[in-house]
This record gives structure tokens, C-alpha cells and sequence, in this order.
């Protein structure tokens, strides 16, 4: 049995593996795609004291730094299942193999809610962006949308307001869905406008986004927006639907976790974008697989079991 089993190879998953691993431990992590979100990024800017990589990049070297440590690494294998036990747990795989494992660090990563619009997928990374914190300062002087009138929609625009020329938030339901406090502070912004009831049915551009088409769902009318930069502010789901049932979820879906990194079963662990702990970033992640990973640690020197 694995004394740490890490389910994600993200950079939570891959934190958390490098600092079971040093402690000499028997280590495995199983991914469904090692790297995560990473290899479907473009330019990162955010990873401190690194001024400019690439998504591929980053990945390679996180799994350079993996493969110094003895851990057994299981790529390309989706988990189905875990069933808590009294002193190990089992990890139940898609292909019918389980493994077992004294504690089990989940770090599944999340993924951004899409619009399925035509363009949408054809423009990622060239115009369709869906983080503000990563992409906000790559349209300096430009003019953006950003789909989606709650909190992180809201906020995503007042973030933007302050970077970009200009910002038109689009919200499909007939009102703002955001706290009213962050809804008075978009409003006092001079380079916001609002449209309401809009159902955002296109992207286009040629080589780059150069504006969407959206419907007035009051008027049926089609209206077209010129613009540089659309972000998707619509949900991030969590990959948690293999744990339904087994810990705690929030109502979003993301493992409910202590500062520890403790979900609601004991020796098992959660870290990175599919928990509760805010802001879905790179180094976040990887400090919460650290400190999931030194959590379990911790629960193994406590426990009784062999
Ligand atoms: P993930 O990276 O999502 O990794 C999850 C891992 O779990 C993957 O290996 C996945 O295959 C695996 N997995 C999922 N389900 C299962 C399962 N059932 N069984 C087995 N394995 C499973 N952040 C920044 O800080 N800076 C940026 O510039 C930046 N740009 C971004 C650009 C894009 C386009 C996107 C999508 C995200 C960006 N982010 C950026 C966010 C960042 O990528 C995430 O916050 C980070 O990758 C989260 O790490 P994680 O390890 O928690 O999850």
C-alpha cells in the first residue's frame, strides 16, 4: 500500500507528491493528464520569481522535479472512486485496478465553465480568456467583455475596469446576480457599461477576437460588440464527481477542507483548484499540495497503523 496517494498531477498533485516523497515515504500519484490546466496555458506571468514561461513548459519541469523523487507515477489513468477504510483507503480506478493507501491527497483540478458559442473554443488564447488575475494586463489599453453578472464576473470587470480601456459586462438573466456592494462599485466605474438580458451568441474575429454578437432576449434583436478580449465569468466546476458521497462538498462542488488541507474523512486530504480555499492559481495550488502533503504526513506519524 501507498503511504501517500496523490489522485492529480496538476501543480497541487505534483507539490504534494515532491514533499511526500522527501520524506521518504512511499509515494503514487494518478492522473488523468499529468500537468492539468498548465498544458492548455500560454503565457504565465503570476509564477513568482519566474518572469515568463509557458504552460508545456512549466509542466515539463514539474515533472522533471517529480521523477528526481521515487514516486510512482500513473499517468493517463482516471480515478472512479474512493471508499474510506479504517487504516487504508481504497482508490478505485476507471479501468477496474484499486489501489490502497494509507492517506490519499485529492488534487483534481477544476475547469472553467464555457459558453459553447461558435469562436469561442477557435479564439482561446487569442482573445477568449477566462482568468483576469493571469490575462487581465495582456489587454492593457484594449477594450474586453466579460460574460457572466455574478460575484466573480462582477469583480472580474472592476479588476479590469482598472487595467483595460474599457469594459462591457453582459449577463444573460434580466439582473446582476453579484452582492450589492460589488454591484454599486461597478456602477460607479466610468469605463463599464452594463448590458442585461444578453445571450452571447458568437465570437468572431480573424486571426485575433475582434468583438461577439450577442441577443437582446427581451427584443430578439442580435447587436454586435467591437472589442479585443472576452472573459468567460460563468462557473468553475470542480472535478468532484467521483467523491460524491465519500467527503464533504460545498454547494459548488469543491472538497471542503481545513487549513490543513483536511477534507471530512481523516487520512484523506484535498488541495489545489477543486477545494473551497479561494483563488484558483498556479502558486496557491501548489503551496495547498504542500500543505496537504505535510498534513498527511503529519496524520501518518499519529496513526496507529503499521
Ligand atoms: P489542475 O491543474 O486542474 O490539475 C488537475 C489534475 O487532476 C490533472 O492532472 C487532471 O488530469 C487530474 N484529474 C482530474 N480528475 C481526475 C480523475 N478523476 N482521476 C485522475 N486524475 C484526475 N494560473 C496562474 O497562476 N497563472 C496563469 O497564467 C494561469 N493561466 C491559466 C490559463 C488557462 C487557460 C487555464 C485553464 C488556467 C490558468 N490558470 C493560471 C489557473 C491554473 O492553471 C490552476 O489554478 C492550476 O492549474 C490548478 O492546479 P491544480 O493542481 O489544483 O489542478
Amino acid at each position: 500500500a501507498f503511504d501517500v496517494l496523490v489522485v492529480g498531477g496538476g501543480p497541487a498533485g505534483a507539490a504534494a507528491a515532491i514533499y511526500a516523497a522527501r520524506k521518504g515515504i512511499r509515494t503514487g500519484v494518478v492522473a488523468e493528464r499529468f500537468g492539468g490546466q498548465v498544458m492548455d496555458t500560454m503565457a504565465i506571468e503570476n509564477f513568482i520569481s519566474v518572469k515568463y514561461t509557458e504552460g508545456p513548459k512549466l509542466v515539463a519541469s514539474l515533472e522533471e522535479h517529480v521523477k528526481e523523487y521515487e514516486v510512482d507515477v500513473m499517468n493517463l489513468q482516471r480515478v472512479a472512486g474512493v471508499v474510506p477504510g479504517e487504516n487504508l483507503h481504497e482508490v478505485r480506478m476507471e479501468n477496474g485496478a484499486s489501489l490502497k493507501a494509507k492517506t490519499v491527497i485529492v488534487a483534481t483540478g477544476a475547469r472553467w465553465r464555457e459558453m459553447n458559442v461558435p469562436g469561442e473554443k477557435e479564439f482561446r488564447g487569442k482573445g477568449v480568456a477566462y482568468c483576469p488575475h493571469c490575462d487581465g494586463p495582456l489587454f492593457k489599453g484594449k477594450r474586453v467583455a466579460v460574460i457572466g453578472g455574478g460575484n466573480s464576473g462582477v469583480e472580474a470587470a472592476i479588476d479590469l475596469a482598472g487595467v483595460v480601456a474599457h469594459v462591457t459586462l453582459l449577463e444573460f438573466a434580466d439582473d446582476l446576480r453579484a452582492d450589492a456592494v460589488l454591484q454599486k462599485k461597478l456602477y460607479s466605474l466610468p469605463n463599464v457599461a452594463v448590458i442585461k438580458s444578453a445571450q452571447t451568441t458568437r465570437v468572431t474575429g480573424t486571426e485575433k477576437v475582434d468583438g461577439l454578437v450577442y441577443k437582446d432576449r427581451n427584443t430578439n434583436a442580435e447587436h454586435r460588440v467591437e472589442l479585443e478580449g472576452i472573459f468567460v465569468q460563468i462557473g468553475l466546476l470542480p472535478n468532484t464527481d467521483f467523491l460524491k458521497g465519500t467527503v464533504e462538498l460545498s454547494r459548488f462542488g469543491e472538497v471542503i477542507v481545513d487549513a490543513k488541507g483536511q477534507t471530512s474523512v481523516p487520512g484523506i486530504f484535498s488541495a489545489g483548484d477543486c477545494t473551497t480555499v479561494p483563488y484558483k492559481q498556479i502558486i496557491i495550488a501548489m503551496g495547498e499540495g504542500a500543505k496537504a502533503s505535510l498534513s498527511a504526513f503529519d496524520h501518518l506519524i499519529r496513526s496507529s497503523a503499521p
